[in-house]
Formats: C-alpha cells, structure tokens, sequence
C-alpha cells in the first residue's frame, strides 16, 4: 500500500508512521500527492470523457 507511507523532509526515508520519522524525528509528508483535489472542478468532467472512451 504505498498511499499509505509517508517521506521524512528531513533524512527522506519512507514510513507507515503518521505523525513524526522514527529514525530522525523530522516531519513527514505524503510523497505522492492525490491526483485530483476536491477543488479540481474539471475532475468530473475527466473522468465522464474517460467513461465515454472505455465504451469505445
Ligand atoms: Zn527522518
């Protein structure tokens, strides 16, 4: 599941961890971003082409 790990800023190992690096203790961040955002007001319409060309 790598949706599920996180990247340290700091020494840049990966972690199942949520809140803090188990090796330095720095801040984690999620390494790969979601595709579409709540805020994509487009998202929709992509998706509803994408079903228009899977027919096909
Ligand atoms: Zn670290």
């Amino acid at each position: 599941m790598v949706w599920l790990m996180r990247r340290c800023v700091d020494c840049g190992r990966y972690t199942l961890k949520k809140d803090s690096c188990p090796y330095c203790g720095g801040k984690l961040r999620i390494p790969h971003p979601a595709k579409f955002s709540p805020d994509d007001k487009y998202a929709k319409y992509r998706v509803a082409m994408r079903n228009v060309e899977a027919k096909e």
